[in-house]
């Protein structure tokens, strides 16, 4: 039974549904052509019946009157001759028996007696025999046929018949268990692809051997599914790589703000603070005096007669004194909280919180102090000459004053200085 099993799936596994359908199609004509051939066959048997009676009827009607006048006349041995004929004219007259009215039997086709079970037998006819003239009973006459015929022919139909429902019924049955087992593996198969969850692309299918068009939209599956789960891994790929990407730009942008940032708010020649790096400084420095009630000291230098320096030694000269001198202040004002920018050209301001009138001049004079001990200054080979500085120093609890109001304080200091006939140091308080 398992090997029938094992070779019907075999088979179901390799014919085509379209084979199915039409295999299914055939069965089921099949089906009905044999009912139907059935149905006709039956008929034919009764006709058969009918017209087997209606020719027993005809002959037992047509010898009775004779036989019934041959015992009226006594003929007794015409009668057995005339009878003997008719048994033997007639091949499915199989016994033909006459008995008279006290039922003695005075004829028999075959020496054989059938006894009474002869009544019960299908194939046969009696008549009984009367005098035609004063219709006294003269006996009866029995005729049993021969029913082989007819029996082989019943025989022959009930077998075909049951045959044909047999093997229809096992065909039908193989074929309710074919497409039971399909629509089962369909539903798997639904299942399959409904349950699917492409991020982990688990698909739960192994690859199939069928070669119909089920194995084919199984095996699809399988290298779709195959297709998506390279598809999600390169987009995993992708995705990395483009948050790697997404952290080197934001990483270079951050790079580039803070260089723009350093840009935006010093000197490029210098790497000084320029003149916005300071307001945006002194608003917070500013403030944070103000609120501390602390000395709040600002210098306003500015190079003297730097304009000769480009004039007679070339800017390239002069760009390279400021930026010796930037490196003179940056020495001088070292404090954290100090603070030193180029304001504009030549002009520089120095930020000092907690510091006295006094200490900021001082800081001014180290600044001359080291601009005397530099000596002069020489840019590839070309003695530029000893440089020299003025200055105007402001110091004060700022209260209401703006930024704008004390480096005013201080640039009137320094316009003093330079009236002063300049390296000096003047005060504005
Ligand atoms: P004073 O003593 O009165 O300050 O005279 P001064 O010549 O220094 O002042 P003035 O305002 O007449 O000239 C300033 C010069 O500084 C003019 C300008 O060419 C020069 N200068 C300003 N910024 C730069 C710069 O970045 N590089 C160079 N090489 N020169 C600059
Ligand atoms: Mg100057
Ligand atoms: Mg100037």
């Amino acid at each position: 039974m398992r090997q029938v099993l094992a070779l019907i799936r075999k088979i179901n596994e390799t014919i085509t549904i379209e084979s199915k359908v039409i295999i299914g199609i055939v069965i089921f004509t099949i089906l009905v052509i044999s009912l139907d051939r059935y149905q006709l066959y039956t008929n034919i048997i009764t006709e058969f019946q009918k017209a087997k009676k209606a020719q027993h009827e005809l002959l037992i009607n047509t010898i009775a009157p004779i036989i019934s006048l041959n015992i009226s006349l006594g003929l007794d041995k015409s009668n057995r001759d005339y009878l003997d004929h008719i048994a033997e004219q007639n091949s499915n007259v199989k016994l033909l028996v006459v008995t008279s009215a006290q039922d003695k039997i005075i004829y028999s086709s075959s020496s054989k007696e059938m006894g009474e079970h002869i009544h019960y037998m299908t194939n046969y006819a009696k008549k009984e025999l009367f005098d035609t003239v004063t219709q006294e009973r003269l006996g009866q006459i029995d005729i049993h046929f021969d029913s082989q015929e007819y029996s082989k022919m019943i025989r022959k139909n009930i077998f075909s018949t049951i045959f044909m429902i047999m093997l229809i019924v096992t065909l039908l049955s193989i074929f309710i268990y074919i497409l039971k087992k399909e629509f089962k593996y369909l539903a798997t198969l639904s299942d399959s692809v409904l349950n699917y969850d492409p991020s982990e692309n688990r698909l739960n299918l192994a690859p199939t051997t069928r070669k119909d068009e089920v194995g084919i939209i199984h095996n699809a599956i399988l290298s779709m599914s195959i297709k998506i789960g390279n598809y999600t891994q390169l987009l995993k790929e992708v995705n990395i790589s483009l948050e790697e990407k997404v952290k080197e730009r934001t990483q270079e942008l951050e790079e580039a703000n803070k260089k723009l940032e350093h840009l935006a708010l010093n000197d490029p020649l210098t790497q000084l603070p320029n003149r916005r790096h300071l307001e945006s400084y002194t608003h917070k420095s500013l403030s944070f005096a103000k609120r501390q009630k602390s000395l709040f000291s600002l210098v306003m230098c500015d190079i003297d007669h730097f304009k000769l320096v480009n004039d007679n030694h070339g800017h390239i000269s002069g760009d390279f004194v400021l930026q010796e001198l930037a490196k003179i202040l940056k020495s001088v004002v070292k404090r954290d909280i100090d603070f030193i920018a180029r304001y504009g050209g030549e002009e520089f301001v120095l930020l000092f919180h907690d510091t006295t009138l006094e200490d900021s001049v001082k800081i001014c004079k180290n600044i001359q102090k080291k601009l005397l001990d530099y000596g002069e200054f020489v840019y590839e080979e070309n003695v530029i000459g000893k440089i020299t500085m003025s200055f105007g120093v402001t110091s004060l609890v700022p209260d209401s004053e703006t930024i704008e109001e004390i480096i005013e304080l201080a640039d009137i200091a320094l316009y003093k200085a330079k009236e002063d006939g300049r390296d000096c140091i003047r005060v504005n308080t």
